[in-house]
């Protein structure tokens, strides 16, 4: 497969790396966003791997860099070319924030984003992804994850009887690993969003994060969930196993911490994809100062399916993520 970047060819079962130019910072350097491509030993559509547009995503992105390896170890054996966008937002990924410093913008809202000198710099930033990277791909698989104290395993699916793009992208979310599905419309200037109105095929990925950075099995679960939805697209040879999901939710939410101080899970990883009874404690805030419990995090749906946990004791703010969680009594389950 010979994939070619503006002029430049990448022959077949090789590996490039491009720069796209954004903008001059008032530092003086120049801004530029990395893109690798990675080509398979046969031809096919590209797909692009987008990560990073929340810098504080650390795990989404350092998964993307052993992806590139995992693919060329593993002999280029797929269709078309894999374009890996490592981080998305540069400056969120120097600050560890979700938002962009400079400007306080959440890129992934901002989506199609702005020409040059139309708008805040957030919005260039998505202006120059949705004109010079999204428009090479036929399929973009948006990754999301937990941020440095929390871990995420979720995946976006929509209803799958709505059309045949629908029913793609609900295979690609029974195959991505993830035992919890929420169906759910979003249209909030997402980068996926605006990879739809394009014509392209996005799927949002939830997985991972800092409370397993550590743990290199993550990163090898993530790689077969990857490698099982490519089967879906039939980038990868093989029949994809679609037995993995086991519910899918129309509701969800967040549960965060109305006080801010030192963060205690009660419990963990080890519920994360379940069914939690609702009123079950999941963590509590505690004041460093006093020693008094400040808020009880609980689970608030009388069947809670867990989607993200806060597994490390950390500090946290109020209002910053701790759980997310889906009502198990919406939806429906998977009895495939
Ligand atoms: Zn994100």
């Amino acid at each position: 497969m010979t994939f070619a970047w503006d002029g430049i060819a990448v022959g077949p079962s090789n590996t490039a790396h491009f720069e796209v130019p954004v903008c001059t910072m008032a530092s003086g350097h120049k801004l530029a966003l990395s893109v690798h491509a990675v080509t398979g030993s046969r031809p096919g559509p590209v797909s692009l791997v987008a990560c990073g547009s929340h810098g504080e995503e650390l795990w989404s992105s350092e998964f993307c860099r052993r992806l590139r390896d995992y693919l060329v170890n593993d002999g280029y054996d797929f269709a078309g070319t894999i374009l890996l966008a490592p981080v998305l937002n540069p400056h969120s990924f120097a600050s560890g924030t979700r938002n962009t410093p400079i400007d306080l913008h959440n890129l992934n809202r901002v989506f199609p984003g702005s020409k040059p000198g139309k708008n805040w710099f957030t919005d260039m930033l998505a202006g120059v992804i949705a004109d010079k990277i999204l428009p090479k791909a036929d399929f973009v698989f948006d990754y999301h994850g937990g941020g440095s104290d929390t871990v995420i395993h979720y995946h976006y699916t929509v209803d799958p009887k709505l059309s045949s793009r629908h029913a793609l992208v609900h295979d690609v979310a029974l195959a991505s690993g993830a035992e919890v599905l929420w169906e759910h419309n979003e249209q909030r200037g997402t980068l996926s969003n605006c990879a739809d109105d394009m014509g392209k095929t996005a799927f949002v990925v939830e997985v991972g994060g800092g409370g397993e950075i550590l743990d290199s099995g993550s990163f090898d679960r993530a790689y077969g969930g990857f490698l099982n939805m490519l089967r879906v697209i039939e980038v990868v040879r093989g029949t994809p196993n679609l037995s993995r999901a086991r519910v899918v939710v129309t509701k969800g939410t967040t549960v965060r911490p109305s006080n801010g101080g030192t963060f205690v899970p009660v419990s963990g990883l080890e519920i994360l994809g379940k069914t939690v009874a609702g009123g079950t404690v999941l963590g509590r805030v505690i004041s460093p100062y006093t020693f008094e419990v400040l808020d009880e995090l609980i689970a608030p749906f009388d069947k809670t399916e867990i989607m993200q946990v806060r597994n490390r004791i950390s500090k946290v703010h109020p209002g910053e993520y701790a759980y997310i969680v889906g009502d198990g009594a919406t939806g429906y389950a998977i009895n495939t």
